[in-house]
């Protein structure tokens, strides 16, 4: 469950070159590995094109647009390769020497992968390239597909065809002599095969053993009996040459397919190399460092930013933030204003633990990640409404797969939870959520834990494996800045108005809120209670007032001195009208 963010992390981290490297890449985000050994490797590859800039810029090149060789066995092995796919297939290997140098140069592992699989590559290239013409017409029955001089066979059915056809010419030539017709053409139809033609106005000057066929606007066609036997000569020339060329592409094709297994190590390989080579192209752009693999002890981050939302911001606006998880404490409770960032925090701890679990940099300055079972998060933004649940009832079996399966080595990140029902027992939910998790006698899975119950606060009062954290506000000169900082300590406020305010919500309901707001925040049990209820539970808890603001707002508007006093009387039985009019709407 990774929030959503899947397919804009993939967009974020996407720099690889080719179909295969993006293929690879994807399915490597997918499936996070929990063995150390695999990722280090990863990273040591990782690691090699960062340090090697020239030899990165290099395979970036050498790999830019070549073709997809995996697709391209596949059709071989589909028995679906045209020539131009066997073209294609021969261009690709014949540039991998090219990528496996670059690789070399880096001193990037998979480089003697490549080679290893390059000498049997070569063999198929050559093969392709003595055996098909350089640029094979893409319907084979058009033939020249194989090349001049490969295959005897196809050359002498070749030299048959166009001899027929020199020998048609012959003919023609012969006719228009022995008949005296000059305008005599001899032509070929799809459907009626060769014909002679004369114009309609010669046509009875033909001779006798000319068989009329066809008569056409302006010409008349002839079979002609020594024209019928040379065409088939022809077709059947024709025919062979269209076999024996099938039967040199057959050859090839097996000839590829034996060396396949090898091809696909290679085609693998390449992979390999451009996912390398990418992540190493993010992690110089972007600033993101290797990350030390620990089999156990505290998850800790330092400067750790999101890799995707800081790139929707100005460069240099992300503010990166720390966190040690496993310590001191197992369980980071984290409150702070809407719009802070919490959930972001959440996430970007859940993506750098990913990311490093499959063998990338991160973004962050340092970043020490003991290998985690699973990454666990239930946060908000995806609810399930299509499938008919209701938003808390996804919200709760969501949270009860975590509690269920979440062990000590596990990730949990937990985005509000409780908050999609009645104050009173989403509180009382998330309290037992954290409980939960904080008690779990095997060990507490390091978690995370936003929430807007800043009641939960006092847990780590006295609950040992619990820390407090919050999201820094400023507030100088009634100003409130959110600084995007996570500090120590719990925050007390949530700032919702404000953010109302910032929202858009009209004036008059967020002055209304306010006023209810500090009704609520004067008596001490309701301010708890209330905190994050609907405005119908505030009703009714706050003795409601008048809201008189359009009246007081005339009223304020009025210049006396301006008006006659005729005018005077006629604006107090207007305001009189109106007070009377609100009076009754409010009874
Ligand atoms: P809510 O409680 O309303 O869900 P939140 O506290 O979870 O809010 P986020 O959604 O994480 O807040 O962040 C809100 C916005 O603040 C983000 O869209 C982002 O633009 C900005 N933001 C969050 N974290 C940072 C950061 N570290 N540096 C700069 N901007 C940030």
């Amino acid at each position: 469950r990774s929030g959503g963010s899947g397919a804009s992390l993939v967009a974020v981290l996407d720099e690889t070159r080719t179909a295969m490297g993006a293929r690879l890449l994807r399915q490597r985000l997918g499936r996070p590995l929990r063995r150390r050994d695999p990722l280090e490797r990863r990273l040591d590859e990782v690691a090699a094109f960062v340090e090697a800039g020239g030899p990165r810029q290099s395979l970036r090149e050498a790999l830019r647009g070549l073709p997809d060789v995996e697709r391209l066995l596949g059709r071989v092995r589909a028995g679906t390769a045209h020539a131009r796919h066997l073209l294609q297939l021969r261009l690709a290997l014949e540039r991998l020497p090219a990528v496996a140098a670059a690789g070399r140069a880096a001193g990037a592992a998979p480089s003697a992968l490549i080679e290893g699989a390059l000498g049997p590559a070569g063999e198929p290239a050559a093969a392709i390239a003595a055996a098909l013409s350089d640029d094979p017409p893409a319907d084979p029955a058009d033939g020249d597909t194989v090349r001049v001089g490969f295959d005897p066979e196809v050359d002498r059915l070749r030299a048959l065809a166009s001899g027929a056809r020199e020998q048609l010419a012959a003919l023609e030539t012969a006719e228009r002599e022995r008949t005296g017709l000059n305008s005599l053409k001899a032509g070929y139809h799809r459907v009626f095969g060769y014909y002679l033609e004369l114009p309609r106005s010669q046509a009875d000057r033909a001779p006798a053993d000319y068989e009329p066929r066809q008569t056409l606007a302006s010409t008349q066609r002839f079979r002609f009996a020594p024209l019928t036997a040379l065409e088939s000569e022809i077709l059947e020339a024709k025919d062979l040459l269209l076999a024996a060329e099938r039967a040199v592409l057959d050859r090839l094709r097996g000839q590829i397919a034996a060396a396949g297994p090898a091809l696909v190590r290679a085609a693998e390989a390449v992979a390999v190399l451009d996912v390398a080579a990418a992540l190493a192209t993010i992690a110089v752009d972007h600033g993101y460092v290797r990350p030390e693999l620990a089999d156990a002890g505290a998850l800790e981050i330092e400067g750790g930013r999101h890799p995707v939302v800081e790139r929707q911001l100005e460069a240099g606006a992300f503010v990166p933030n720390d966190l040690i998880l496993g310590a001191d404490a197992d369980l980071v409770l984290l409150t702070g204003p809407n719009m802070g960032g919490k959930s972001t925090y959440l996430r970007q701890t859940a993506l750098i633990v990913l990311l490093a679990q499959c063998g990338s940099f991160v973004p962050a300055d340092r970043a020490r990640v003991p290998l985690a079972d699973r990454i666990f998060s239930r946060v908000g933004a995806q609810d399930d409404l299509a499938a008919g649940q209701s938003t808390f009832m996804v919200e709760m079996v969501e949270t009860a797969a975590i509690l269920h399966e979440a062990t000590e080595r596990s990730l949990v990140i937990l985005d509000e939870v409780g908050r999609g029902t009645a104050t009173h027992d989403g509180l009382a939910i998330a309290q037992a959520v954290v409980e939960h998790l904080h008690h779990r006698p095997a060990g507490t899975p390091r978690t995370l834990f936003a929430t807007h119950y800043h009641e939960l606060t006092a847990l780590a009062g006295t609950l040992p494996r619990i820390a407090n954290r919050s999201v820094a506000v400023s507030e100088a000169h009634g100003e409130v800045v959110f600084l995007h900082r996570i500090v120590d300590g719990g925050a007390d406020r949530s700032y919702g108005v404000h953010v109302a305010a910032l929202a858009g919500l009209p004036r008059s309901v967020v002055a209304r809120a306010r006023e209810l707001l500090h009704a609520l925040e004067r008596d001490g049990t309701a301010s708890i209670a209330l905190t994050g209820a609907s405005a119908g539970d505030a009703a009714i808890a706050v003795p409601l007032q008048p809201t008189p603001e359009p009246l007081l707002d005339e009223l304020a508007a009025l210049e006396p001195d301006a008006l006659t006093p005729l005018e005077a009387l006629q604006r107090l039985y207007e305001l009189r009208a109106a007070a009377r009019r609100r009076r009754g709407d409010e009874g």
